[in-house]
């Protein structure tokens, strides 16, 4: 029952088939090679400080022994985690600020996630303020939501869970699990939580071009996070590139978590059409056997494609 999921693995880069895809474009101008020092990195990262399973101490320690060079913590809306732990970090690890901000852009919720910013800059400490009552809004309505569907108690069952962590859907999730509400936290997002069910209330986020400009104001990096996770046609996520670059991003999430195949060269082709750099992350938020375990190996990417070259 309780037993202790198998670690999951390190997704490795295949190279080869990014090498054949960039000379098929043209990319036979590219450098490869980069030092070891950096070769293994992981730019999207998930603490008890949201959703994640893992202290941040616990997180960045675990990351360190297992040979990650650079890291950022990006927690769901909240640098709780990350300020936890910034001044004291194993040696031999980078830690960049980080943080993964909810917004949309029309009706769609988006994930940006924020590298290298001045965690103490107004404009970020301002943003982050705005989605704490956003998220605490939005819990209330799940959980009216929840109540109304028969199941009383959600905010407060859900707040238990968190234990003070920005609170989001997989904290309902879990209670509901604890409940008895449901079997397992996935069949709480299928039946309740996901993507156009009651409790996927999206309307209440800061839009995609504040979000990128807030980033970018407070001396950061922007990186539109796990971009085919929305679900759009070709042409459709074709305009919300667009639409992030002309607000100033500046990366594309290529590799997050286990990508399935053919996924990162859909977006190494949008990369390059649209002129934009990489960055890649595992997503951990705990051990499972679908997610990915922490690090990416960098060390065939292009130079000059990396959105770490510039932190
Ligand atoms: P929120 O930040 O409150 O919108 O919740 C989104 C988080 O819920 C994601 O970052 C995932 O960690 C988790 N999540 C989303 N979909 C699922 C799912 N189908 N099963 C389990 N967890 C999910
Ligand atoms: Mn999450
Ligand atoms: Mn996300
Ligand atoms: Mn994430």
């Amino acid at each position: 029952m309780n037993s202790i999921p198998r670690r999951s693995a390190r997704y490795h880069f295949d190279y080869g088939r990014q090498s054949r895809l960039a000379s098929q474009l043209g990319g036979s101008a590219i450098r490869f090679g980069r030092s070891v020092e950096i070769a293994v990195i992981d730019f999207h990262t998930h603490s008890a400080a949201s959703d994640g399973a893992l202290s941040a101490r616990d997180l960045i320690d675990r990351a360190a022994r297992e040979g990650v060079r650079r890291m950022a913590i990006t927690d769901h809306d909240t640098i709780a985690g990350y300020l936890s732990v910034c001044q004291s970090v194993p040696s031999g690890l980078e830690l960049i600020s980080g943080v993964e901000l909810s917004c949309q852009w029309g009706r769609v919720g988006i994930h940006v996630v924020a590298l290298g910013f001045d965690p103490a800059a107004p404009v970020m400490t301002r943003h982050l303020e705005s989605l704490d009552k956003a998220r605490r809004e939005r819990a209330e309505k799940i959980a009216d939501r929840l109540d109304r569907s028969g199941m009383p108690g959600a905010l407060e069952g859900a707040m238990a869970v968190a234990e003070g962590a920005q609170i989001g859907r997989p904290h309902f999730a879990r209670w509901m699990v604890l409940a008895g509400h449901v079997e397992s936290e996935e069949m709480a997002f299928k039946r309740f939580l996901g993507r156009g069910k009651q409790g996927d209330i999206s309307m209440l986020w800061p839009t995609l071009g504040d979000t990128v400009a807030t980033i970018n104001a407070a001396g950061g990096l922007a990186v539109l996070a796990h971009p085919l996770d929305y679900k759009m046609t070709a042409t459709r996520l074709r305009a919300l590139t667009d639409a992030f670059r002309d607000a100033g991003g500046v990366a594309l999430e290529v590799i997050n978590g286990r990508p399935r195949p053919g996924d990162t060269d859909t977006l190494w082709r949008l990369v390059r059409e649209r002129d934009l750099q990489v960055s890649v992350g595992s997503d951990f938020h705990r051990d499972s056997p679908y997610g990915a375990g922490l690090g990416v190996e960098i060390a065939q990417i292009p130079e000059g494609m990396g959105v770490w070259e510039r932190l």
